[in-house]
């Protein structure tokens, strides 16, 4: 049995060699990361005014200022195998995207549980919710949650050589969350505490997302027990809001980086994923500021303050750190 390999979206699938697998791998494994990630448009392109121009001007500034931070992105097995046929995207090739930026209409991100969830996977699922407020600068709202009984029976399996219940991820999008989108929602993300699977050759997915729909659903199964100690906590907490960050920034219609060391960058295990940051590199955080209509002063030192309380300093430290670097370019 092959150990699987997904993460963000990669799966494994039973019964292949590791490089047979790979090759295979590589269309859905693509099709599943970044669903949707060419130009979801929204229709509203961002505004134009000389204002809107004098900001973003100001933003290019500050992401000039933020680059001594940064690191070039180091080939990982993410980019030796999925990631290969994937070019990046620029600040620019992501504004000609046309992507979905929250307006007046849709404004809201919304997060719903499906299935059962303890009191640590709550209280972390409540944490993503306050750091993707921040992130994203953005209302996050509970929409009603799920029981797993939504998913029929058929639409589940137990896996044949592990023997865990695992549900199936399209299912979930399309069935359970597409009815659920609230008309205020920029997207849904579902949290589950159950296993996934894309399809019956997979061994499972971490997570799926649709983004034309503004759907997703990510499963902490495999992010370990929150409750064996404040280090495993923190590890749980940090693998969740790197993947609703990461997967959340693919609904703006921004594309796995391959330029930087980034919180955008694909993954091809939950090793990797590890070693991946929770920062947006120069010119993806761009693309945050922008959609979202940020001040990034203060949604660094938010964020600053949000990993400080919360266990986790060399993130509130490179935070700071970056805070520190763009304050003199918005006069602070
Ligand atoms: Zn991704
Ligand atoms: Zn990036």
């Amino acid at each position: 049995m092959v150990a699987l390999i997904p993460f963000r979206g990669v799966a494994g699938r039973s019964g292949a060699s590791r490089a047979a697998l790979t090759a295979a791998l590589i269309p859905l494994a693509l099709a599943l990361s970044c669903l949707g990630c060419r130009g979801a448009g929204s229709g509203n392109s961002g505004e134009t005014s000389p204002q809107a121009a004098g900001k973003r001007a100001l933003f290019a500034e500050a992401a000039d200022a933020l680059k001594p931070l940064h690191g070039a992105k180091t080939p990982g097995s993410w980019m030796r195998g999925p990631g290969r046929d994937e070019k990046g995207q620029t600040y620019g090739e992501w504004v000609e995207s046309d992507p979905v930026r929250p307006d007046a209409r849709r404004h809201s991100l919304y997060i719903v549980l499906l299935g059962e969830f303890d009191g640590d996977r709550k209280k972390i699922v409540d944490l993503c919710a306050e750091f993707m407020g921040i992130y994203f600068n953005l209302p996050v709202k509970f929409a009603d949650p799920v029981p797993l009984s939504a998913i029929p029976e058929s639409k589940r399996r137990v896996h044949p050589s592990w023997g865990m219940e695992q549900m199936l991820a399209g299912y979930i999008l399309d069935d359970v969350l597409l009815p659920r989108v609230p008309s205020s929602a920029v997207a849904l993300i579902a949290f589950t505490t159950s296993d996934l699977y894309p399809q019956d050759d997979w061994n499972f997915v971490f997570g799926m997302a649709s983004l034309y729909r503004r759907v997703g659903v990510w499963s902490m199964f495999r992010y370990g027990n929150p409750s064996a100690g404040p280090a495993e906590f923190t590890a749980c907490l940090r693998r969740t809001l790197k993947t609703g960050t990461h997967e959340t920034g693919h609904m703006f219609g921004i594309k796995h980086c391959t330029a930087w060391e980034c919180n955008m960058n694909g993954s091809n295990s939950l090793e990797e994923s590890d070693n991946c940051t929770l920062a947006l590199c120069p010119e993806c955080v761009r693309k945050i500021w922008d959609a979202c209509d940020c001040d990034p002063v203060q949604r660094y030192s938010k964020m600053e303050s949000f990993c400080r309380r919360n266990g986790m300093a060399e993130e509130a430290d490179f935070f700071r750190k970056s805070r520190e670097k763009i304050e003199p370019v918005f006069g602070r």
